[in-house]
């Protein structure tokens, strides 16, 4: 089964109340929606320690009578349905969510169908449902913030394999004029060692915000960005590459970016996509800055129907 089949058009029916979390590490957004891909309300916070950050999840959601809840998280998440530690967050250094249920909580508390996946694979289903790669059968979906991941959607499912893809920590060749170190504690100068928000402000001591647009620090940043892009399309061989997060409110920088990949790839790819249709294949999210939250939205509808075909399987 694919997971393309949000093709349909909105039903008629009275809709289903469906929850959505897009649980980042920064902060939770909690939406209440329908399984026609609507979103009605939604509130946000700091994500705190997990049980107080839980509670206010559940307690946003207790009244609404949601019949699914999708959720979009910050990981490393266990996303094996076989695994005992299934819906866990597993290595993540964040104070108390090592090693903490999150699914559990939220199935213990309503006991509805609920969907699970990565933060950036759940903005990479919402963003080929109902945004820049809507109606193709892949795309990736980097988010550049104060992490970097990647989102994978291929051939209509979003990719999991053995733990779930960690483009973000892949390293990438330096940029020649650069000497720094980096930021990331596992890797050094991975890709979001070197082109995170974190990795701008301490490599020019300034937050990226602040930074001229004439500044040399976006140049590099597009390097790195773009030996990334280079090499998943290289790898994955998307139809669309969506990138999204905090950094990439700078508009400048994508033009850079796509300029650069198509340098590297130096028409070994040989697909209109990758020359006068570049503008079109590397894009900024369609959804803006809600390709997560709907995206959240969108693996709580599938878990659903998945419920109702699996019902009707066993009657
Ligand atoms: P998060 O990754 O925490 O979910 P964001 O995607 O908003 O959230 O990313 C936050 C990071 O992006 C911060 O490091 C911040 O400095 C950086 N950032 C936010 N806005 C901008 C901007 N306009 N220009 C450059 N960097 C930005
Ligand atoms: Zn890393």
């Amino acid at each position: 089964m694919t997971d393309g089949y949000f093709e349909r058009a909105p039903h008629s029916g009275r809709p289903a109340v469906i929850g959505a979390i897009e649980a980042g590490g920064t902060k939770f957004v909690c939406g209440i929606g329908d399984d026609n891909g609507s979103i009605h309300d939604s509130i946000s916070f700091p994500t705190g320690r997990p049980e107080e950050t839980l509670r206010r999840a559940i307690d946003y959601f207790s009244e609404s009578g949601v019949k699914a809840i999708g959720v979009g998280s910050f990981g490393p998440i266990d996303l094996r349905p076989e695994s005992r530690t299934y819906g866990f967050v597993t290595t993540t250094p964040k104070p108390g969510w090592n090693g903490f249920d999150f699914l559990g909580a939220l199935r213990g508390s309503f006991g509805v169908p609920c969907g699970w996946d990565t933060d950036v694979n759940a903005a990479a289903y919402g963003e080929a449902i109902w945004g820049a790669a809507r109606g193709l059968d892949s795309c990736v979906y980097y988010t550049i913030g104060t992490g970097v991941g990647i989102g994978v959607y291929a051939e209509g499912r979003l990719l999991h394999g053995l733990l779930h893809p960690e483009g973000g920590h892949m390293r990438l060749r330096r940029h020649p004029d650069d000497g720094f170190a980096g930021v990331c504690p596992y890797h050094g100068d991975c890709l979001e060692g070197m082109a995170s928000g974190p990795a701008l402000e301490a490599r020019w001591g300034t937050k990226g915000h602040e930074l001229a647009e004439d500044h040399p620090a976006w140049e590099m940043e597009a390097h790195y960005i773009a030996e990334s892009v280079a090499s998943a399309i290289l790898l994955l061989s998307p139809r669309r590459v969506i990138l999204g997060g905090g950094v990439m409110q700078q508009q400048h920088l994508l033009p850079l970016i796509r300029r650069k990949a198509a340098d590297i790839l130096n028409g070994y790819v040989a697909a209109p996509e990758l020359a006068e249709g570049l503008d079109d294949y590397i894009v900024a999210p369609g959804l803006g800055t809600q390709s997560g939250l709907r995206g959240a939205l969108a693996l709580g509808i599938r878990a659903l129907e998945r419920s109702g075909e699996q019902a009707a399987a066993s009657e």
